[in-house]
């Protein structure tokens, strides 16, 4: 795909799909990183369940889960899935950054993004996706953050190589767009791959993009 097709692209998604307005607020660093590690491999509204479930209970800080019982963490995001592992990270991740950052994840304001990166992914149950959600939507690090939906619609629409790993596709998207563009790259490839560009059963007819889509269905 050539970078006039990927404008034309964000042309068409910014034209037929709204930016969140919480994408520009500011957050708070340790609680996206919680949210994000109870969204892995389950739906945004089990997250939202768990993440409210775990608010009622503690106060979402390093020292509270850091002291909470594994036991009520589990409790309070059942809904979540995968929450017995959860449980365990959350904990684990929150005496971490207590034990070696002071309780506070601001390093990522100051230090530089690399070295910010590759200190997040040190900690357990930190991947690079959660990494580069927490770096782009809190200190607006220039960095795209690759989930399951990214994944499939930009390979997709070609904008990247099917074959590529999570760095292929981040970078392939990240030489196309400018870093300005990244967070609403992200949420846009997002909302169509929730609305037409579905994992299964994708609904190419009606899709905003399908003239500029190498892989479109023309039945459906
Ligand atoms: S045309 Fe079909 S395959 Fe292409 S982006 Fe749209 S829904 Fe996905």
């Amino acid at each position: 795909m050539t970078e006039h097709g990927a404008t034309k692209i964000l042309h068409v998604l910014r034209n037929n799909f709204s930016i969140p307005q919480w994408a520009d607020a500011p957050k708070d660093v340790f609680q996206v990183l919680i949210m994000t590690v109870l969204s892995q491999a389950t739906a945004d509204r089990n997250m939202e369940r768990a993440f409210r479930g775990l608010s009622k209970r503690f106060p979402i800080t390093p020292k509270s889960l850091a002291d909470a019982r594994v036991e009520e963490i589990e409790v309070a995001i059942r809904v979540a899935g995968l929450y017995r592992n959860k449980s365990k990270v959350i904990k684990e991740v929150s005496r971490l950054i207590l034990e070696k950052f002071g309780g506070s994840l601001d390093f990522i304001y100051s230090l530089p993004f690399e070295e910010s990166r590759k200190t997040l992914i040190s900690l357990p149950g930190v991947g690079p996706k959660t990494a580069d959600v927490v770096l782009l939507f809190c200190a607006g690090k220039p960095t795209l953050p690759v989930d399951t939906h990214v994944n499939r619609v930009s390979k997709r629409l070609r904008l990247v190589s099917p074959n590529a790993d999570y760095e292929g596709v981040r970078g392939a998207l990240q030489s196309v767009y400018s870093p300005k563009d990244y967070l609403p790259v992200h949420l846009l490839l997002i909302s169509l791959g929730r609305r037409y560009c579905k994992a299964r059963n994708p609904l190419c007819k009606p899709c905003p993009v399908n003239t500029l889509c190498p892989s479109r269905q023309v039945e459906k």
